[in-house]
Order: structure tokens, then C-alpha cells, then sequence
């Protein structure tokens, strides 16, 4: 089954408190099982001790030193662990009786438990198990005409096949109370290999009592190739827990958590037929924030150091019973089972977070960690592991784009719902028909605050859908920014803007025209050779084109971006960094950047009048763009105290429904012919919203 580090393997040793009682009756049930079938028998230990042959003392020794160096690698199962006490164990049986094998490997099992460290309920288990087989394989024995110190061929296969049955059963019952999930997996898993290795010691037996009775000392011939088996068994052990282990952080690997999901979600049809609360478990996917800048700037070996206290944080924050895997480079992930829903996952997610907060010191230097993860539950959010490691992603980069540490995964998230192809199918259709369905733009005009002139416009889309009615603009930018759609979508709106421009000049109205243009749109210098193209084709000047960025645009290839951007400013075009004062700010952009203006986001001019410290984020953009020669427009002017504050802190531009809301070029043309620009002198007194109001 699926590794599990060090600091995880301690679980095997406890119980999920919901389960305790029942497994604490479980193991009472297997304890009196095992008395019922052995009592009478025991209470001829101190004759046996008496007549203790030099077969037996050689055979009891040999049994319990090879337990107390059992062969033990972690895994669910670790009963595949060898105990080579049973060839002996059974040869005891075989030619002393019940009771001196019972005493025997009661001595090897406590032996066995204290160098395991087993909690003593485990040692008590595994004693009565052994007891229980040996009671039974001693009876079955019996049945088949073996008489103490004579046993034929058919006898020995049986009381082996009786014992292996009882113990085995009773160690898969074990698990599949601890574990949950459906027993049938539990039992069939491992069943060969478990019936080879165990049976093979069993068979040893007889030929070990038949040595014993005659030759005891020939017994120690059989030590070395004992020993070969035990050295070959746990060459393939390690390498069984190999396949399943990442072995830079001893976590285990995409393979192990692969079958983990596996067998958790057998685990929930199980929970669920039994009406368990705790029926859903979590995939929780993490990625280290900022991990490739330490790899970069401090080489491999350090980054590998970084995974691997990573790694431990994670196994420490994780839960008894949780995965927890590395999947390569700097991505880990968590199976959390037994959840009630989002809310628990999320607490485990942010208790990761905390144990990720302090930063983690390599070579004296405190690097700082922190990550973004992503949730994905079954079956809310999938119901194999292909989907719910999609989902977990999405949810992880929403998590990273959002901000938060933590996401759940949600269809609105998701680019890749039904409903969001659809969409983008519709999309790419209608751009390809020559009206382009009900793909349009509006205009939004940009007013000089202290004059009232109107200086340009703002391109909006609006996309009336046949079906859906009206999409939102950043539904459809959502919806196309993953897709090439975005490009084809890009570059309609700007040949529309640059169309409406050469329409109205012919009108003779000079305006600038600001376009939104998004983060994969800069990503080629594609958009460059297209505008100046454009611009050439309907004879417009590139000073009365701008496009607008978001921050976020610079984040994704800030090398990439600098470069479109500055080909675009050599054209002529100007560039305004959108939405000025949320997302990253930074003030380096506004420094390095090609730009010739900002824009103030509209929650802080929204809310400026009530906010103090939002009057305050306003009025430093604007001074500092003014420091920098930008030209700074406030966006979501929606009142008159609105445009007194902007007009007082001395804000050049302003756009909003206070002066008009995005418009059709024709309602547009109607408002700028009706509109009345107040004159220059009566300010800084506002102008009335009836003046301005929108048609
Ligand atoms: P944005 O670039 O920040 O556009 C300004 C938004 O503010 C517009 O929303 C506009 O209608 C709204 N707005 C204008 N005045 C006011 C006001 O006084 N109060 C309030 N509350 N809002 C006001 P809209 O049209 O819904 O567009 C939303 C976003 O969609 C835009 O935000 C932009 O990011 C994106 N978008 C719109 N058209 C395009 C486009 O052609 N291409 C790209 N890439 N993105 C676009
Ligand atoms: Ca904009
Ligand atoms: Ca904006």
C-alpha cells in the first residue's frame, strides 16, 4: 500500500477515536476466542517446561531471536513483515503441543512488540491472533489423525492452511476496522504474496520437527538459508515501497497517492452504505509559492533542502491517517480522508498554511515558504483521481490568483465547465459570422474634470446573447482569456475602436480611444504589427489609440510584456495602466513602464467620500503620478461630491455614470451634441447632475 514518511507510520499504532470501541471489542473478541480454543491446553506449560528437550530450547531460541529482528517496512499492511518465528513456532507445535508453542511465541511476540515499539492494545491483538491460529491449525491437526510428534503430509498442509486463514483474516478485519472502506479489497490485496511468504515458513515446519526429534543440531543448518530468505525479502520489500516513494523527501510519490485516492474512494461507497457523516475525503493539492526564485537564485541542492522541510512541515501538519505525497518539482499533495465537508478540509488546508508560515532557515538564511492550495472533495468534485486532480488545480490557482492561501474548487473557478465552453464555442462562432451576433462596443466617455471637456473614450463590450441575454464583460473575458478566442477577440475590438475613430473624425470629432486589452493579448508582439497596420489601413494617428494593462498582465512575462510594450509606445500608442491600487501596485511599474497614464480603480473613488483613507490611496496616486508626468484618470465618478473631491486633489481626468455611462456610437453622438460643456470659469462650483446626466 502506499508509503507513508516517518512521521506518519506512528498512525499505525492508534485508533480514529470514533472507532475505538468498536476495535477495542474486536480485540477483546479475538483475545477470548483465543483463550476459549487454548486455555486447557496452557495449563500444561509448566510440564512442558519439566521435559524440555535440548530440540526445544534450540527451537525456542532460534524463534524468538528472529523476531526480535523482523523485517518491518512501512505500509499498511506491514504484517509483511516477516516473522520467521513461525517455522519454529510451528515446528513446536508439531512435535510438543499447543501449549509449548503458544508459550513460545507469546515470548517472541512481546519480544517482537518492544522492539517495534507497538502499543500494548497491538501486542495484546497480535498475541491473541497467534494464539487463536495456533489453537485452531492445533485442533485442525488433530482432526487429520496428527498425533503429537507423528504428523503425516495432509495433517501439516491443513493445520498450516488453518493457521495462515486465522491469522490473516483476523489481521484484514483489523484494518478494515481501523481503515473503513470495503473489506473484500482489504483481504484479496495482498493475499498471494502474504500466503507464499507465511506459507513457506509454515512448511518449513514439519521438517524442522522432524529434524528436531532426531538431529536437533542439524536445526542450525537451516539458519543460513533463513537468513537468505530474510535478505531477499526485504530486497523486495524495499523495493515494492521504492515504487511508491519520492525519494528526495521520503513522501510518498503520484503512484502511491494514486492508489490511495483508490482505495479511498472504495472506502466511501463503504462509509456511505453505512450512513457515516464523515463519508468524503479531500484532495488537497499545494504548490510552494516562489520556489523556482530560490532555485534560481540558490541553486539546486538548496531548493532540494527547501522541498524537503516542505515536505516535513506537511507531514506534520497532516492528520493521523492522511496522505501526504510530492508529485514533482515544487507540488505537493494531501489525501484527507474521513471528511464532513469543505469546512474541515479548509481547516486542515489553513493549519498547513500556519505550519508553512515560518520561514524556513537553510544555511542561516531564512527563506520564506508559504504556498497556494487547492481543493478538490470526493465526490462533490469528482469522482476518480483524473478529475479531482483537475479540479484540485483549479482550485489552486484561483487560490493563487485570488490571494488567499486556500481555495475550494468551484465551477465558477473552472474555465473548463460545460456551461464556459459552450459560452466560448458561441464566442469564436459569432466573431467568425460578418455581424458578429450581438458582439458590440460601447463608449464611455473620459471628461477633463477642471474644464468639462470630454477628451476621449473608454471602449466597453457588450455582448447580447441569442439565448443567455445579456453576457457581462468580465464573464466573456473570463470565459475567452484561457483560449486563443481571447486574441481573435482582442483584435476585433481594436479594429471596431480604430473603425469608430476614422468614422468620427470624418465627423469631425477628435477623441482618443482607450482599449482594454488583456494579459495573453502581450504575451506575442503579435498585437503591434496588427495595430500599426490598422491604424495605416483607416488612416488614424496612433496618438488617439491607447490600450489598457492590468498589473496582473506584467506578472505572468514581465520580460515578454516590457517588450510588446515598449514597440507599442515607439508607434505612438499610448499605454494606462488599468485599475491603479488593487492587485500588486507596484511602484517600480509605474517607474519602468512605457506609460502614459494611470487609472484610479473605481472602489476607491467609489467609496472615497466615506473613507478617509481611500481620499488619502486617491490623492497620493494622483500626486505621484503628476511626480511621474501621468496623466491620471479617477474611474466610477458616480456623483457630484465624487467630482469636487477629484477636482479639489487636482485630478486631470474622470469617467463614470456621473458624466455618462458607456454609450452606442450614435447614443454617444447624441450626448455629445447635447451636453454643454460647462464653461471653465464657473468652476471649481459643480456642475448640476441634470447638465450632465446620461440620456
Ligand atoms: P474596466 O476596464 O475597469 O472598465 C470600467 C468598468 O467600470 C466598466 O465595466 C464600466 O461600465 C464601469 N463603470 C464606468 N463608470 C462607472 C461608475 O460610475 N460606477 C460604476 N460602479 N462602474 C462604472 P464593464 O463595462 O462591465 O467592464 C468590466 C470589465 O471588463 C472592464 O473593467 C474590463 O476589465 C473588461 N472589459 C470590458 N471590455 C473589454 C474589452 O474589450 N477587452 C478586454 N480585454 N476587457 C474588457
Ligand atoms: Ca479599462
Ligand atoms: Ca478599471
Amino acid at each position: 500500500m502506499a508509503a507513508t514518511p516517518l512521521a506518519q507510520q506512528t498512525h499505525r499504532n492508534r485508533i480514529p477515536a470514533e472507532r475505538r470501541r468498536t476495535f477495542g471489542l474486536y480485540v477483546l473478541a479475538v483475545t477470548a476466542a483465543a483463550a476459549a480454543f487454548t486455555l486447557r491446553d496452557l495449563t500444561t506449560v509448566p510440564d512442558v517446561l519439566r521435559h524440555a528437550t535440548f530440540g526445544l530450547w534450540l527451537m525456542a531460541v532460534l524463534a524468538i531471536a528472529g523476531d526480535a529482528l523482523p523485517v518491518t517496512l512501512p505500509g499498511r499492511w506491514n504484517t509483511s513483515a516477516i516473522y520467521p518465528s513461525i517455522c519454529f513456532t510451528f515446528a513446536i507445535m508439531i512435535d510438543y503441543g499447543l501449549a509449548a508453542a503458544v508459550l513460545v511465541q507469546g515470548i517472541a511476540v512481546g519480544v517482537a512488540s518492544l522492539r517495534l515499539r507497538h502499543a500494548l492494545w497491538r501486542a495484546v491483538f497480535n498475541l491473541g491472533q497467534y494464539t487463536l491460529a495456533f489453537g485452531i491449525a492445533y485442533g485442525v491437526l488433530h482432526l487429520l489423525g496428527g498425533v503429537t510428534g507423528d504428523v503425516g503430509l495432509s495433517a501439516a498442509v491443513g493445520a498450516a492452511t488453518a493457521w495462515f486463514t486465522a491469522k490473516y483474516l483476523t489481521t484484514a478485519v483489523a484494518l478494515w476496522l481501523r481503515d473503513g472502506g470495503a473489506l473484500l479489497p482489504i483481504i484479496i490485496g495482498p493475499l498471494t504474496n502474504e500466503a507464499l511468504s507465511t506459507g513457506a515458513l509454515l512448511m518449513l515446519g514439519p521438517v524442522i520437527a522432524f529434524l528436531a526429534r532426531d538431529e536437533p543440531e542439524l536445526v542450525l543448518a537451516l539458519i543460513l538459508p533463513l537468513l537468505a530468505v530474510r535478505r531477499l525479502s526485504i530486497i523486495t520489500a524495499e523495493q515494492r515501497h521504492l515504487a511508491n516513494l519520492d525519494t528526495l523527501t521520503g513522501l510518498a510519490n503520484r503512484k502511491a497517492l494514486m492508489a490511495e485516492v483508490a482505495s479511498a474512494v472504495a472506502g466511501h461507497a463503504q462509509r456511505a452504505v453505512q450512513g457515516d457523516p464523515r463519508s468524503r475525503f479531500g484532495l488537497l493539492l499545494l504548490d510552494v509559492d516562489r520556489f523556482k526564485h530560490v532555485n534560481d537564485a540558490l541553486g539546486h541542492e538548496v531548493g532540494d533542502r527547501l522541498l524537503i522541510a516542505v515536505g516535513d512541515r506537511l507531514a506534520g501538519a497532516a492528520r493521523d491517517g492522511d496522505l501526504v505525497a510530492r508529485l514533482g518539482g515544487d507540488e505537493f499533495a494531501l489525501v484527507a480522508k474521513r471528511l464532513t465537508g469543505p469546512d474541515e478540509a479548509r481547516e486542515l488546508a489553513e493549519k498547513i498554511e500556519q505550519a508553512l508560515s515560518a520561514p524556513v532557515v537553510l544555511d542561516g538564511l531564512p527563506l520564506d515558504v508559504g504556498g497556494s492550495i487547492g481543493i478538490a472533495l470526493y465526490p462533490d468534485h469528482g469522482t476518480n483521481f483524473a478529475i479531482l486532480m483537475r479540479h484540485a488545480e483549479v482550485a489552486m490557482y484561483a487560490a493563487k490568483n485570488g490571494g488567499d492561501g486556500t481555495a475550494v474548487y468551484s465551477a465558477d473557478t473552472d474555465h473548463n465547465t460545460p456551461q464556459r465552453l459552450s459560452l466560448l464555442a458561441d464566442l469564436r462562432t459569432m466573431l467568425g459570422m460578418p455581424d458578429r451576433g450581438g458582439l458590440r462596443l460601447f463608449y464611455q466617455p473620459q471628461v477633463e474634470i477642471s474644464t468639462g471637456e470630454v477628451v476621449g473614450v473608454e471602449a466597453l463590450l457588450r455582448w447580447q446573447h441569442p439565448t443567455r441575454g445579456p453576457v457581462s464583460p468580465e464573464e466573456l473575458i473570463r470565459v475567452a482569456e484561457p483560449s486563443s478566442v481571447m486574441r481573435l477577440l482582442t483584435r476585433w475590438v481594436v479594429e471596431e475602436a480604430v473603425i469608430q475613430l476614422a468614422k468620427w473624425s470624418a465627423a469631425g470629432l477628435r477623441l482618443r480611444m482607450a482599449v482594454n486589452v488583456s494579459v495573453r493579448d502581450l504575451h506575442t508582439g503579435a498585437i503591434v504589427e496588427q495595430i500599426e497596420e490598422l491604424l495605416q489601413r483607416y488612416d488614424v494617428a496612433p496618438e488617439q489609440l491607447q490600450l489598457e494593462i492590468t498589473e496582473s498582465a506584467l506578472m505572468a512575462d514581465p520580460h515578454r510584456v516590457l517588450a510588446t510594450l515598449t514597440r507599442l509606445q515607439l508607434l505612438g500608442v499610448g499605454i494606462a495602466l488599468d485599475d491603479f491600487g488593487t492587485g500588486y501596485s507596484s511602484l517600480q511599474h509605474l517607474r519602468r513602464l512605457p506609460l502614459s497614464e494611470v487609472k484610479i480603480d473605481r472602489s476607491f473613488v467609489l467609496s472615497m467620500a466615506d473613507d478617509g483613507d481611500d481620499l488619502v490611496i486617491v490623492r497620493s496616486i494622483i500626486e505621484l503620478a503628476g511626480a511621474l508626468g501621468l496623466r491620471v484618470v479617477a474611474e466610477g465618478v458616480e456623483d457630484d461630491r465624487a467630482w469636487r473631491l477629484l477636482h479639489a486633489a487636482g485630478c486631470e481626468l474622470g469617467q463614470g455614470w456621473f458624466f455618462a455611462r458607456p454609450l452606442p456610437p450614435d447614443e454617444l453622438a447624441d450626448w455629445l451634441a447635447r451636453t454643454a460643456l460647462p464653461a471653465p470659469a464657473r468652476l471649481p462650483a459643480p456642475p448640476t447632475p441634470r447638465t450632465w446626466s446620461q440620456v
